[in-house]
């Protein structure tokens, strides 16, 4: 599958810079990025069509795992893979984003080659 646009969402500036950049340096250069889970969910509904959901989970106004759940109840979003990318780096809260649908979970502090090799799996390519 082709990735062309790419949500980003973090409560953090910092983060969503640095995933920014980390994607734009993988060849990703169409990032539109929110704020928290309620955001996200704002910029989906405002016709974004996007191919990847990158998104944190500790996050205020809605967290990342209720943003998940939410674009995997409506038929209109339910498509599009989500990564978790999260410090919870708990097996139970693996566990949980997974069942929740999520397609892959990326631990904080991560690399740029980890969050490239995520991608590259997704789209089916060896990047
Ligand atoms: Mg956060």
């Amino acid at each position: 599958m082709a990735i062309n646009k790419i949500l980003v969402l973090d409560d953090s500036p910092t983060m969503q810079r640095i995933l920014v950049n980390t994607l734009n340096k993988a060849g990703f250069t169409t990032v539109d990025t929110a704020n928290d889970g309620d955001d996200g969910l704002k910029k989906l509904a405002s016709g974004g069509s996007y191919d990847l959901i990158l998104t944190d989970w500790n996050m205020p106004v809605m967290t990342g795992i209720d943003f998940l759940k939410a674009v995997k109840a409506d038929p209109a979003t339910k498509h599009i893979p989500v990564i978790m990318v999260t410090s919870r780096n708990v097996k139970e809260d693996i566990l949980l984003a997974i069942k929740s649908g999520a397609r892959d979970y990326i631990v904080k502090p991560f690399t740029p080659e980890a969050i490239k090799e995520k991608i590259g799996t997704l789209s089916g390519s060896n990047g």
